[in-house]
């Protein structure tokens, strides 16, 4: 049976790589093309939006329940929140790529995946993800002698900081160690800062130019030091992934799920 797949920021960095992507997988169709209400793209067809040909299919700035199985959304947290109440109200998947949630902002995720399956990463690459399960390898074995750092670079409109990616690879890694991360992150540092902490997990904030994503983590330790690195050249990497999810999610019950669920690792 095909799967029908909403997407919406369709016109948006991401979403114009969504569509490719699930254009590009067989038995998934693309359902419906979101954009904002009062866009001047609405009505325009969504295939030729992405330079791929015309597809039939033109954007429209209202969801219909009836033209999708499970929606992919890579937007703003705001209307991410919103899109979630939709298919929890409706009982669809959604597959949430969107970054920069406050605390406040994931409890409600949280509450609505007892409602409807909900797959959420700040990265849906399968190298990212690889990463993740690298990087709980490295604290286990290196992380207790080990002075802990996470670099990360981006393109100049990235409006979140630290990169959702680079906040996981240290949840990942404090998880392993059994610290607290709101309690051992240091984000940046400036002036008098006093010797380093060993316990503390340092990041670093890199933007500008057309930097799709790079992440590395560095374990230093006296003598020699072990750097963990991934450096995304393309978003279909994130695009490919989400479409994965999406297929990987219909169907499922009620639950918070991470793409390393999806790829069992
Ligand atoms: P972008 O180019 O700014 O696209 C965001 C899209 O969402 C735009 O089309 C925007 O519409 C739409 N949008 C934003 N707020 C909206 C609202 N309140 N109502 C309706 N539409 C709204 O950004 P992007 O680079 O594609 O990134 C989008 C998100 O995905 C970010 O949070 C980013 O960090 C995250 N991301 C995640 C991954 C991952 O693998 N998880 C990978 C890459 C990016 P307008 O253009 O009309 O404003």
């Amino acid at each position: 049976m095909t799967l029908k797949v909403a997407v919406t920021g369709a016109s948006g960095r991401m979403g114009r790589f969504l569509i490719e992507a699930v254009q590009a997988v067989e038995g998934v169709e693309l359902g419906a093309a979101i954009v904002r209400p009062g866009s001047s793209l609405l009505g325009a067809d969504s295939g030729e939006m992405c330079g791929l040909g015309r597809n039939g299919l033109v954007l429209s700035s209202e969801l219909d329940p009836s033209s999708f199985d499970v929606l992919i959304d890579f937007t703003s947290p705001e209307a991410t929140l919103a899109n979630v109440h939709f298919c929890a109200e409706h009982g669809k998947g959604i597959v949430i790529g969107t970054t920069g949630f406050t605390a406040e902002q994931k409890a409600y995720l949280d509450a609505a995946a007892e409602k409807t399956p909900l797959c959420i990463a700040s990265n849906f690459s399968t190298g990212v993800n690889l990463v993740f399960s690298l990087l709980e390898i490295a604290a286990q074995v290196m992380g207790d002698e080990a002075d802990i750092e996470i670099v990360e670079a981006h393109h100049r409109h990235k409006v979140d900081a630290p990169s959702g990616t680079a906040l996981s690879m240290g949840e990942a890694i404090a998880d392993t160690l059994g610290r607290d991360l709101e309690k051992v992150a240091v984000y940046g540092r400036e002036g008098q800062t006093g010797a380093r902490d060993r316990d503390t997990i340092g990041f670093a904030t890199v933007r500008g130019g057309d930097v799709v994503g790079e992440h590395t983590a560095m374990f230093l330790c006296d003598g020699e030091r072990v750097e963990v690195t991934h450096k995304a050249s393309s978003r279909m990497a994130f695009a490919r992934g989400a479409v994965r999810a999406a297929q990987w999610l219909h169907g499922r019950a009620p639950g918070k799920y991470s793409m390393r669920d999806v790829l069992e690792i």
